[in-house]
């Protein structure tokens, strides 16, 4: 489980545990939902359509085995259900508006039942940014629930009507592999529930989701040249788990993502005039285009492409093994500065 989230949880299922340092607690379970939605926004904000139906894992035992589309229906379904039929006694979100047209789901359950091939075509027919505002809204929704809870809630059971009601709701599918969340959630008592499904829920599903995306992106970059149009490698990237790459519809480049259309210029003007990379082009030592308007900032990228230029691709993969062998760094920039010519001098020296 990834470390900090684990630390965060575990320190504010203590915190909360007593009536002096409750109130902290819950403004770190806050913080902690915060930062885990962060991860489901940037996967929401950069994948394509397709990456939310995939089931890389099809064949697995685990969280890992669904697909992203599922795990944001999931994990917000049983949050709605739990905080607005179980806890508050009130309408589920999901009714606030048309939510289920707009994310075009064929079902109103959590989606325990589904199985196999009927989770990736249950995935695909959702419509993946009207349900991330629909997981936005809940997160929302709960957090006031949250903010709003007292000490005294926590020790909170339910009951037999509690248990009537949620049936009543059909949010639960009558499946063997679903029901059982009905008696699961009523043996808990609130700060239970805080847990499960408020926080630990959410970690494991959202840690599935990245085991899931970082697959998707190794599975795209696979025999797909690995140097960028711009001359970055891609294998030496610190955003690999991220990326597929801009050869592929898995680029996540931040700097593709914030063009616009989500189109690199590099790569859209590389195509244009028919090269395989910026390295290839007449124009490349005085060009200010895309991401070479960086100046300074960028000087190294384009050192790497002047270095590919004069000595190719396998040449430059080398130098970049030699350099993270001898130094700790994340972006190239730490190594080759800001000045091209310096940048250049660095990568011959490294040969
Ligand atoms: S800046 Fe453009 S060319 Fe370079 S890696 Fe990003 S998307 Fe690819
Ligand atoms: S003009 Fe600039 S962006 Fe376009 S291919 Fe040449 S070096 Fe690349």
């Amino acid at each position: 489980m990834n470390k900090e989230w684990s630390e965060k949880n575990r320190e504010m299922q203590s915190l909360i545990g007593k009536k002096e340092s409750f109130d902290e607690g819950i403004a770190l379970l806050l913080e902690l939902r915060e930062d885990l939605f962060g991860q489901i926004t940037s996967i929401v904000n950069t994948y394509p359509k397709e990456a939310f139906f995939q089931m890389p894992f099809a064949k697995a035992k685990g969280y890992h085995s669904k697909t992203l589309g599922y795990s944001l229906w999931h994990i917000f379904r049983i949050e709605d259900i739990v905080a607005h039929t179980l806890i508050c006694q009130d309408s589920q979100v999901l009714y606030s508006e048309d939510w289920n047209r707009e994310i075009n789901s064929p079902i109103i359950t959590t989606g325990n039942e589904l199985k196999g091939e009927g989770i990736a075509e249950f995935s695909a027919a959702l419509d993946v940014r009207a349900l991330y505002d629909y997981c936005r809204s809940v997160m929302d929704s709960t957090n006031e629930l949250l903010k709003n809870l007292q000490y005294k809630d926590l020790r909170k059971k339910f009951t037999d009507d509690d248990r009537e009601r949620l049936i009543e709701s059909g949010s639960v599918s009558k499946d063997e592999d679903a029901l059982w969340l009905i008696d699961y959630w009523c043996g808990k008592d609130v700060k239970g529930l805080i847990q499960m499904p408020f926080s630990r829920h959410w970690i494991m599903h959202i840690e599935a989701m990245c085991r899931i995306k970082n697959e998707l992106c190794r599975k795209a970059r696979k025999g797909v040249d690995f140097i960028a149009f711009c001359g970055l490698s891609c294998n030496h990237c610190f955003l690999k788990e991220w990326c597929g790459g801009c050869r592929t519809s898995y680029n996540t480049c931040s700097y593709a993502t914030c063009s616009p259309d989500r189109v690199c210029p590099n790569a859209a003007c590389c195509e244009e005039k028919g090269l395989d990379g910026c390295y290839d082009c007449d124009s490349l030592a005085g060009c200010l285009t895309g991401f070479y308007s960086g100046g300074n900032d960028t000087n190294a990228v384009k050192a790497m492409a002047m270095f590919i230029r004069k000595h190719g691709k396998k040449e430059l993969a080398a130098v970049l093994d030699n350099l993270h062998e001898k130094y700790d760094f994340q972006k190239i920039q730490e190594i080759l500065g800001f000045d091209l010519n310096e940048g250049l001098k660095i990568l011959e020296e490294n040969r």
